[in-house]
């Protein structure tokens, strides 16, 4: 018990770059845990945030999706004990409000609430001044002190890298078709960007048995890690009109389309790529005050299609997380294609340059600190 001193990969000019530190990690108080980091996923809002002065202060602790251990638990933590192999999310959510009462803690309001109250001692420190705790986890750190309510317990059989990246691609990726369109077997679906959270989803359309499940990307490579992850047709955008195609493929359109990549173009295809009464899913993060021109008699009235805007997958990590693990401990979810990359704590500014670049379609996962 008592303060930690841990290394960690820490933001303070927001140039994309992390310095290794050493910072004072508190030990748990009330809800919280601690958690010994044994896998932490690199991730493009990472690379973002990291990048992007948006007045968060300075220094700022990343890393968002954690797998690791039990050491320390509060007096308010009773389901959960040292020793247990858990993963920790980016949700933070209350457990009290309406939303939440009502299985939608991803809209939840009150997630501050997880936080420490103003005047308490900080939870993480360095030389004597509070660090930003993103999402109020930071992952990239030997320890990690969190809220309960962003910890899920997982069996020991599922190893901590494809644990971490579970913790965000697949939450946000599957969970966009399963608990947000409800896909059901033999519909058809486009996912547009086949990177971690696309294939999450391409293999989660495979899991709820849609007939057509068509990737489009710009990438070859990509393209063809979308075939194993139950992809049953590829388009490649840089040499074909990817509405028109997937529009023929599907004979007439899909009835949900889900768009990773974030721009207005992309979304805007997506929409137009469904049927009469489709469903088109807007995941990928937009810059802000990005604008979509719509026609709306041609693309939103007369078809009758329905724009959604999509977060976490509209995930509940504890009901949602033990139906991942049962489905990659049984096959039918693919994590280990996505983990191709193990990295250590030190590496985290490669990692990232690699991801900048556009090399390598998997993550990088760091597994040593
Ligand atoms: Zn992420
Ligand atoms: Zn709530």
């Amino acid at each position: 018990m008592g303060r930690h001193n841990v290394r960690a990969a820490m933001v303070r000019d927001f140039d994309g770059t992390f310095a290794i530190e050493e910072i004072e990690v508190d030990s748990p108080l009330g809800a919280e845990v601690l958690v010994e980091v044994r896998a932490a996923g690199l991730c493009h809002s990472d690379l973002h945030l990291a990048s992007t002065n948006m007045g968060i202060p300075a220094p700022v602790l990343l890393g968002h999706e954690i797998s690791g251990v039990v050491r320390e638990v509060g007096d308010r933590v009773s389901d959960l004990t040292v020793g247990d192999h858990v993963l920790a999310t980016l949700i933070q959510y209350c457990g009290r409000c309406a939303d939440c009462l009502s299985g939608a803690g991803h809209r939840c309001k009150e997630g501050a609430q997880t936080l420490r109250a103003a005047g308490a001692a900080a939870r993480i420190e360095q030389d004597g001044s509070a660090v930003t705790q993103m999402f109020g986890l930071g992952g990239f750190a030997e320890l990690v002190l969190v809220h309960e309510n962003q910890v899920v317990k997982i069996p020991r059989e599922i190893p901590f890298a494809q644990a971490a990246v579970m913790a965000c691609s697949t939450l946000t990726g599957a969970g966009a078709v399963f608990n947000c369109a409800k896909v059901a077997p033999g519909e058809n679906v486009v996912i547009l960007g086949a990177g971690g959270v696309g294939l999450n989803a391409i293999n989660a359309a495979r899991i709820a048995g849609a007939n057509r499940i068509i990737a489009v990307d710009l990438a070859e490579d990509k393209l063809r890690l979308a075939r194993r992850f139950g992809a049953t047709h590829t388009v490649n955008a840089s040499d074909q009109d990817p509405v028109e195609a997937v529009r023929e493929i599907s004979g007439g359109g899909v009835q949900h389309a889900f768009e990773m990549i974030g721009f207005p173009a992309t979304s805007l295809q997506a929409l137009r790529m469904t049927r009469t009464g489709g469903h088109a899913y807007l995941i990928g993060l937009h810059r802000p005050g990005s604008m979509l021109e719509l026609d709306v008699m041609a693309d939103v009235i007369g078809p009758q299609r329905v724009l959604h805007g999509l977060y976490m997958g509209s995930s509940a990590p504890r009901r949602d997380v033990p139906r991942y693990v049962d489905q990659y401990l049984s096959g039918a979810l693919d994590l280990d294609a996505l983990v191709a990359n193990e990295l250590s704590l030190d590496q985290i500014n490669d990692g990232f340059a690699a991801m900048a670049s556009g090399g390598g379609v998997a993550r990088g996962v760091i597994t040593s600190f």
